[in-house]
């Protein structure tokens, strides 16, 4: 059976499931939340900016968990992490 590409998961690979899959990306870092002075709030669009994301960004199955690969971002693809040469 060939190998499938970044491209071609369609279902997990350990259960079948075609729900989808989920990304898990640790963040760490202080968030600035901020209020006017009357207590609404006001401007947060840079409420995320200085969180630090982990670049390692797994995919993991909606239905068993499982790992199913690294997620790239700029692909918008998993990458199996399960390739064997
Ligand atoms: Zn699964």
């Amino acid at each position: 059976m060939p190998l499938p590409s970044a491209h071609e998961i369609e279902a997990c690979p350990t259960c079948d499931s075609k729900t989808g899959f989920y990304i898990r990306s640790r963040v760490s870092g202080l968030v600035q939340i901020n209020y006017s002075f009357d207590g609404s709030g006001s401007d947060n669009q840079d409420m995320y900016t200085q969180l630090n994301h982990n670049d390692q960004k797994f995919a993991y199955c909606q239905q068993c968990d499982s790992k199913i690969g690294r997620w790239d971002e700029k692909a918008k693809s998993i990458v199996p992490t399960r390739v064997r040469f």
